[in-house]
């Protein structure tokens, strides 16, 4: 249902940033009849398609080989020495960011969005530069995303970010990797399961803050197993270049020689030079934009969606909010984003999967819980010898049953997930998954057979 035009300006919409909200929102307004501009001073496609989840879930597959062939003696086969060729992985991975970066432009042209090349700056509350050229519009949207920060740490010019790590022309005989959250443990894993020796330096105790306990312990535990290094309550003071590579200096005194040093230790809004002020936009004190539930900025005609944001820094969370604002906008119903019930997974190896509430957060918002907990050797790992185990919990509202939270660390974890968010989204009941008949045989089944709970 197109709007009337408001001739005055040259766009009913414009965004600023073509990554994942960007794009999506403004497809979906020009479908319904808006005139739309996009301007992006990278490629289109933004990070989660250039150089974030898609190339990161890639290198994924590309590890989990390195499991298959191990694993492979068990069910009898027999592979003679196998090698591994890190330029031939990346390559293969970049033919397949430039078809994707192909169709990300041919979806914006077949949908009649005008995309302008270069960095957008607002000038006032209706006008965007963008290398010179002005573009006027109606309305604007803030799409921007995010990016890598490195801390001040002498000889931090040494250090990669996640951007690097996914261009690298060889594969690190050894890398220390800073940080604790998603990019850390994702990379940690890929390095190490391509053959690299990694050390994690973790500052507090154990990866991935905020994770159910039971998740980040049980994950801690199978990535030493894997023989991964990590190092709890540990900084870096400094690093230096010596011949043959680093010298990495922790506060205990330790010195850890590596080939790279990797830096994964957050990310911060693109908004320092989008001339935020002059339109009168707000941002908090880390720059993130200011919006309310329905994606509307401090300046009533401008918006902003996804990590520009900084509120779930998740592709699918970007795109939603996208949708939302322009079903409000561009066809009359007025749609807010849902927050409740985001699933998400830790590409890791083994990966983390999760939905809903920790048993700490339940706790903290003052629930009675009931924990059911699954600690098991999954079939496929018998065979093998693998001694890897997988990790299943529930969290259950002891008043009214509802199944507050889910965990998972195993394979296929985030397959698994996104079916029990739709069980969480329904308001299951632990009554209903175990009503839920099992497909037997998988690991999946355990979701709907645990029966015991855990003591309190
Ligand atoms: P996170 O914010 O998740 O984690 C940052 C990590 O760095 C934390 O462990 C933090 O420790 C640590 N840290 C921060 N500053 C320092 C420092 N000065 N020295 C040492 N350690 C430090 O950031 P990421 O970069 O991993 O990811 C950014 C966001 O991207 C994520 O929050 C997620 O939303 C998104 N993402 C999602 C993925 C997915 O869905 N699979 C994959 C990748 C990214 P502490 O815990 O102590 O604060």
């Amino acid at each position: 249902m197109a709007q009337a035009r408001n001739s005055d300006y040259e766009f009913d919409l414009f965004t600023i940033g073509a990554g994942s909200g960007g794009v999506a929102g403004s497809r979906r307004a020009a479908s319904y009849g808006a005139k739309v501009g996009i301007c992006e001073d990278s490629r289109v496609g933004g990070t989660c398609v250039i150089r974030g989840c898609v190339p990161k879930k890639l290198l994924v597959y590309g590890a989990h080989v390195a499991d298959d062939i191990a694993d492979a003696k068990g069910y009898g086969w027999d592979i003679p020495q196998a090698t591994f060729d890190w330029p031939t992985l990346i390559r293969a991975k970049n033919r397949e960011i430039d078809r994707l970066n192909g169709i990300y432009l041919k979806m914006l042209a077949d949908a009649g969005v005008t995309l302008i090349e270069g960095r957008g700056r607002l000038v006032d509350a209706h006008t965007v530069d963008i290398g010179g050229r002005k573009v006027t519009a109606e309305r604007i949207l803030i799409a921007t995303g995010g990016y890598p920060t490195l801390p001040d740490t002498p000889g931090i010019k040494h250090a990669i970010t996640s951007n690097e790590a996914l261009e690298l022309a060889e594969l690190p005989k050894r890398i220390v990797i800073v940080g604790a959250g998603y990019i850390a443990v994702e990379f940690a894993g890929i390095f190490q399961a391509l053959g690299a020796d990694v050390t994690l330096v973790v500052r507090r105790d154990i990866p991935l803050r905020g994770f159910d306990q039971d998740v980040r312990a049980h994950l801690a535990e199978e990535l030493t197993g894997r023989g991964m290094h990590i190092l709890s309550g540990t900084l870096v003071e400094r690093i230096e270049k010596v011949s043959g590579g680093l010298e990495v200096r922790l506060n205990n005194g330790q010195v850890l020689p590596c080939d790279q040093i990797l830096y994964a230790t957050g990310r911060a809004p693109n908004t320092s030079t989008l001339g935020l002020a002059e339109a009168g936009v707000k941002t908090d004190e880390n720059g993130a934009v200011l919006v309310d539930e329905w994606s509307v900025t401090s300046v009533p005609n401008i918006y902003a969606v996804g990590d520009v944001t900084n509120k779930h820094n998740l592709t699918p969370v970007a795109i939603a909010e996208a949708r939302a604002l322009v079903e409000t906008l561009y066809n009359g119903n007025p749609t807010s984003f849902d927050p409740s019930n985001i699933p998400t997974a830790v590409f890791s190896q083994p990966p983390v999967a999760t939905v809903g509430l920790s048993e700490q957060q339940a706790r903290e918002a003052g629930k009675q819980v009931d924990i059911y907990r699954s600690k098991f050797r999954p079939m496929r790992n018998t065979l093998s010898g693998r001694q890897e185990k997988t990790l299943m919990k529930l969290v259950v509202d002891r008043d009214s049953d509802r199944v507050l939270g889910c965990h998972m660390v195993g394979p296929d974890a985030a397959e698994i997930m996104q079916g029990l968010a739709i069980a969480l989204q329904c308001g299951a009941t632990k009554r209903q998954f175990d009503r839920t008949v099992g497909i037997h045989p998988t690991a999946a089944e355990e979701f709907v057979t645990m029966r015991d709970k855990v003591g309190d």
